[in-house]
């Protein structure tokens, strides 16, 4: 699984469709500050399932789509798009039958986010997973946000801890272990259920 191409359409500062083409090798992304670098990369997680407003900078998750600037109207909608060659089929099943895959994440104000995989509609769980099971995903390591250095240096074993296992793409079967459990404590309750049902039947 490669990525090979990012688009944004009223996503921060672009505002108007933007491919940033990430090809073989070293990709830089240089410009003055202020100019959207940063923004570049939290579009990558974003589209990847990120879910926290403030790893947006923002306020809301709203606060991503375009808000208008002097000379342009706010947008109503951002958009970005991810296109990943899967000529090694190395994505997870279910994402697996094509060459390439693109995934799209999309937030319309008052009505919230929506996810599609090659045109298909896709839960934003299922997104996260796709990500954390191929060892990236918003909360990859490979990541790196500003300051993050500094908060890694200070942070907690605890913490630590989960960076390695983001790394060793292990992060999903945690969140597979909680729905396993809430799906087993339905389970339980029910068969007590039966066992009152039957009591009263004896
Ligand atoms: P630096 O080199 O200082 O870290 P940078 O190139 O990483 O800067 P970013 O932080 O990615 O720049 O971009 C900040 C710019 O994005 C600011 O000009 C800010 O006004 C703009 N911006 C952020 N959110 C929005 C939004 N919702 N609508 C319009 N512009 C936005």
């Amino acid at each position: 699984m490669r990525f090979h191409k990012l688009r944004l359409t009223g996503f921060k500062s672009f505002v108007d469709p933007t491919d940033l083409i990430i090809q073989d090798g070293l990709t830089g992304v240089v410009g003055p500050n202020g100019c959207g670098k940063s923004n570049l990369l939290e579009a990558l997680r974003w589209v990847m399932g990120e879910n926290r407003p403030t790893a947006m900078r923002g306020g809301g998750m709203e606060d991503v789509i375009f808000a208008g600037a002097s000379s342009r109207p706010a947008r109503n909608f951002a958009e970005v798009s991810l296109h990943i060659d899967n000529q090694d089929r190395l994505a997870p099943a279910g994402f697996n039958d094509m060459d390439n895959l693109e995934v799209v994440r999309r937030i319309t104000r008052d009505v919230g986010s929506a996810y599609k995989a090659n045109g298909k509609d896709t839960r934003a769980r299922d997104v996260q997973m796709l990500f954390a099971d191929a060892s990236t995903g918003a909360h990859s390591p490979a990541l790196v946000r500003q300051g993050q250095i500094s908060e890694l240096i200070n942070a907690k074993p605890k913490s630590r801890r989960r960076i390695l296992e983001e790394a060793a793409g292990i992060s999903g079967l945690y969140q597979r272990r909680h729905e396993a459990e809430l799906k087993l404590k339905g389970a339980e309750t029910n068969l007590t259920r039966v066992d009152d049902v039957l009591e009263q039947l004896a």
